[in-house]
């Protein structure tokens, strides 16, 4: 089943962090880390993320790689190499986890 999550879910509106329980935070975290690599890589088609599948949630086993992938402006995909997870994270940009040069049109 595909996870799909939006980031301002998570934060308050000046963009910062809202109260997580602590399974939201390993989420959290986990997302958050997809985001900064891929937009850190953005002009790349597939981003090896350094991450493991099972980071998203503490009672997972599955130690399959992340690889994510901007598919179209605002919206992240993501999966994992080994299993069937994937998802799907939008409304990243502009949060302090977007690392794109900000570049003047
Ligand atoms: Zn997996």
């Amino acid at each position: 089943m595909a996870l799909k999550a939006d980031l301002r879910h998570f934060l308050d509106e000046e963009g910062n962090v809202l109260e997580l329980t602590e399974q939201a935070k390993t989420v959290f975290k986990f997302l958050t880390k997809i985001v900064s690599s891929v937009s850190e890589n953005i002009e790349q088609p597939l981003i090896d993320v350094d991450l493991k599948c099972n980071s998203r949630a503490d009672e997972l086993s599955c130690v399959g790689s992340v690889e994510a992938t901007c598919i179209s402006i605002g919206m992240i995909e993501w999966h994992c190499d080994t299993c069937e997870a994937s998802g799907t994270i939008s409304n990243w940009q502009g949060s302090m986890w977007d690392k794109q040069e900000r570049t003047i049109h």
